[in-house]
């Protein structure tokens, strides 16, 4: 019998995961639960909308996890890895709630901290810019960085440094993003990469809330997953 494994974010480190268990591991039944109707989490530029995979609760049923969702879907998984952020995990009801209970561990979760990031996207009918591409701004308390993009794509690098706001025309159309997590601040005690949270039924947390916000520390946590699931449960 395939071991059915739940992936619950469709983020960069879910799909490092997912690569390997595929070319590595035999014998797995993969599934992935995302909230968003688009895989890619923080690394898209623009979120869609709800997709309804919102895992809402984890209960502990023998050996096997029954994951349900907040519309109410329910199935239930041998192994479940958990990558999205620290403080989503500790929003899950179930039994999740009372493993962590009085324990280390949810204390590590507790302390994990993430900046928040705010953008807004101006949208030109034309080209009104010709002095930079991109630049980083260090005398403004709320402005940090701005950037042309398409001239970052495609135009010859020509920074300089300018605060051109007050100068700008109306764009044509608006985009306000927000992140309540952006990148991770204080990372989970001692860096590990992930954690297991429960050995039977097997769930495990990763992320880059486990080791720091890096394409390689989201590779890190990945392959720490992999190696916990090798060891404890599914053989390569
Ligand atoms: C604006 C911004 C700029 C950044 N710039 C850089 C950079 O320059 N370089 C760099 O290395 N890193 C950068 N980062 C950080 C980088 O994007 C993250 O470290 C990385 O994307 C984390 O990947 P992840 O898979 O661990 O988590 P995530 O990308 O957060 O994936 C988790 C997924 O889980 C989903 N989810 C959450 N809760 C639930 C739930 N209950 N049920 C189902 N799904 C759920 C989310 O929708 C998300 O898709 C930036 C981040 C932001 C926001």
């Amino acid at each position: 019998m395939p071991k059915k494994v739940l992936l619950v974010g469709g983020g960069i480190t879910s799909a490092l995961i997912g690569n390997i268990l595929r070319s590595d591991f035999e014998n797995i039944n993969l599934s992935l639960w995302e909230k968003l109707s688009e895989a890619g989490g923080r690394f898209n530029t623009i979120t869609g909308g709800k997709n309804n995979e919102l895992l809402v609760d984890l209960g502990a049923q023998s050996d096997k996890w029954n994951a349900v969702t907040e519309t109410g879907k329910e199935e239930l998984f041998d192994v479940v890895i958990l990558t999205i952020p620290v403080p989503e995990i500790l929003k899950l009801t179930g039994d999740l709630e009372s493993l962590l209970f009085n324990n280390l561990v949810r204390e590590h979760l507790s302390a994990v901290e993430y900046s928040s990031r705010f953008a807004l996207g101006l949208f030109f009918d034309k080209g009104v810019f010709t002095e930079w591409d991109a630049e980083y701004i260090d005398d403004d308390s709320v402005l940090r960085y701005t950037a042309n993009d398409s001239w970052k794509a495609h135009g010859e690098p020509k920074f300089k440094s300018a605060k051109v706001f007050k100068h700008w025309p109306e764009p044509s159309s608006t985009v306000i993003c927000q992140w309540s997590y952006s990148q991770v601040f204080k990372p989970y005690y001692s860096k590990p990469g992930s954690v297991i949270l429960n050995e039977k039924p097997l769930l495990i947390a990763g992320g880059d809330g486990f080791i720091g916000s890096t394409f390689d520390d989201c590779i890190f946590s990945a392959k720490t997953i992999c190696n916990l699931l090798s060891n404890n449960y599914c053989g390569k």
